[in-house]
């Protein structure tokens, strides 16, 4: 197996099967995210701990397309009893790899672990909005809960 095939299968088994993929029963922040380009709509839950300094669990729902889902999937299982700065700064470093920043090198990268099997898709411009839509959500919470906002309920768009 290839790797391009390595990767076209875990992107596939993560959409196939995305992972925390449920409605959180008491999330702390809940952003609903939607993708008009592609039509992808998401809701990512994020759990906080008490103090609001790092983030428990994320979970999602929603109807979205394969790079969408698989990336959205991908995040629960990263973004877990992380600190918000660690998880600020790992969003930001998915983000910088799908747009190639002069910046980013390939050792940057390596804490995203199984994340750079999306690293194809900024070849194709119009789908790395599908990558990012999860992220971006996961942004927004971490910008409410830094403004000290104890929960909130938001939406945002791609456009
Ligand atoms: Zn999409």
């Amino acid at each position: 197996m290839n790797s391009d095939e390595l990767y076209q299968e875990i992107i596939m088994d993560h959409a196939g099967r995305p992972r925390n993929y449920s409605v959180m029963p008491d999330p702390s922040f809940t952003v609903e995210a939607e993708n008009p380009m592609c039509g992808d709509e998401l809701t990512l839950c994020v759990k906080t701990s008490e103090d609001g300094l790092r983030i428990e669990k994320t979970q999602f729902t929603g109807q979205s397309c394969a790079i969408c889902t698989a990336s959205a999937s991908l995040l629960t299982t990263k973004i877990r009893s992380l600190s918000m700065s660690d998880a600020e700064k790992f969003s930001r470093t998915f983000q910088e790899m799908l747009k190639r920043t002069p910046e980013t090198s390939v050792e940057d990268c390596e804490p995203l672990g199984n994340l750079q099997v999306l690293e194809g898709v900024r070849k194709f411009p119009m789908r790395v909005k599908c990558a990012t839509l999860a992220w971006h959500a996961l942004d927004q919470a971490i910008a409410q809960s830094q403004q000290g906002i104890p929960s909130s309920k938001t939406a945002i768009s791609e456009d």
